[in-house]
């Protein structure tokens, strides 16, 4: 599988070459895969969620690359233990459950979204109330990553007026449908919950300034795979009498392919690499939007291209690059979708 590590070597330490082989072994393993309990408990047995919480972000960035490039389900498996954990990781709270994330034993989720608080979190409906020692929570959280297969909730609800942060345990949950993803509702109903944050709002700010950079890492690695699937098919796929790939279009075609997984690559990192450098009470959401916006939409172009390229076969269910270009498609709405990001990045020039 090929290495983000050693062409852009000048973002990365030396252990990050261990980190992403570490990955690249755990991608390419043999046998059935299973549900998403199964891979977490594989990433956990392989070491792969040591760092939940508490690792550098260009750690999270070469695994989500190498993972992503094999099967984005195992991409999805990782990072959502890194959305739930981080929360617990920086608010101090549930060290033995954290313990169980890490070792892979227990899935853990990032409840934020409703139905009528997508993109604007301000507006969430979900409410908090407190019940003797401990808190009830009530309402509904949609498109949840994982959620029917999840163990507890980081949840997100207002507790006198203000967004904090929850856990829940063993969550009610009912399953939605996106393709080659596992999600679902969480169905709060005056759930028990214990506190983790009152200030949940800026917690939940920092763990998503912390994975947004990821996510076009992850990306990366989907783009990837189908190009290179793209460039093999091109050398052999012959059309008027010579290869495709000596048609001066397609080969004009490929070079703006390969300049957007460069372009994707340089940005993501340079945002991860902008949040490992700067300290934890300072933010870093103007890079993020960057890195996340920029490599999100040039994979999507380069999988848009590999379908185009490949002709009916690109469009045949059956085929790669249409499952990566699916898989690849959410990436540009969830964690902030790419006309919200350009919001934050306008504020940042215009105020
Ligand atoms: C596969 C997948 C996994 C997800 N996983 C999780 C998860 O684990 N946890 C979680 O909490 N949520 C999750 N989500 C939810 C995700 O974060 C939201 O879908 C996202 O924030 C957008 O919200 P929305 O779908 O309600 O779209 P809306 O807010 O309705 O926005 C729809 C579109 O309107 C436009 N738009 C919205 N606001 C603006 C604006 N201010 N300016 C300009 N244009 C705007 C954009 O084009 C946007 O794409 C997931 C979603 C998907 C698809």
């Amino acid at each position: 599988m090929p290495s983000l590590v050693e062409p852009y070597a000048a973002f990365f330490a030396p252990e990050h070459h261990a980190f992403e082989s570490e990955a690249a072994a755990f991608a390419s393993r043999d046998g059935a895969r299973g549900d998403i309990h199964a891979r977490v408990r594989a990433l956990g047995r392989a070491g792969l969620l040591d760092a939940v919480g508490r690792g550098d972000v260009r750690t999270l960035a070469v695994r989500r690359g190498q993972l992503a490039y094999a099967d984005a389900m195992d991409d999805l498996a990782f990072i959502v233990q890194e959305l739930g954990g981080f929360p617990l990781e920086r608010a101090g709270a549930e060290p033995e459950l954290l313990a169980r994330v890490r070792a892979g034993d227990a899935v853990v989720v990032f409840g934020m979204t409703e139905p009528g608080a997508g993109s604007d979190v301000a507006a969430m409906s979900t409410l908090a109330e407190r019940d003797g020692h401990g808190y009830r929570v009530t309402g509904l959280k949609h498109f949840i990553s994982n959620a029917p297969e999840a163990d507890h909730a980081v949840v997100f609800a207002k507790l006198d007026g203000k967004i904090a942060a929850f856990l829940v345990d063993a969550p009610a949950t009912e399953a939605q449908a996106v393709s080659g993803h596992s999600i679902g509702r969480l169905v709060l109903d005056a759930a028990p919950a214990r506190l983790l944050a009152a200030r949940g709002g800026a917690l939940a700010l920092g763990t998503l300034e912390r994975c947004r950079p990821t996510v076009g890492l992850a990306a990366w690695g989907l783009a990837r795979h189908g190009f290179d699937e793209t460039v093999g098919h091109l050398k052999s796929r012959v059309q008027f009498g010579r290869p495709l790939a000596e048609q001066p279009v397609v080969q004009s075609r490929v070079a703006d392919m390969a300049l957007d997984l460069e372009q994707a690559a340089l940005a993501a990192l340079w945002a991860c690499w902008t949040r490992d450098v700067t300290p934890a009470d300072q933010r870093t959401g103007y890079m993020s939007a960057v890195g996340k916006l920029t490599a999100t939409e040039a994979c999507g172009r380069v999988l848009d291209q590999c379908v185009q390229l490949q002709g009916g076969l690109g469009v045949e269910e059956s085929s790669l690059v249409q499952r990566l270009w699916r898989e690849a498609r959410p990436l540009r709405i969830y964690e902030g979708a790419t006309d919200v990001l350009k919001t934050v990045i306008a504020e940042r020039w215009l105020g």
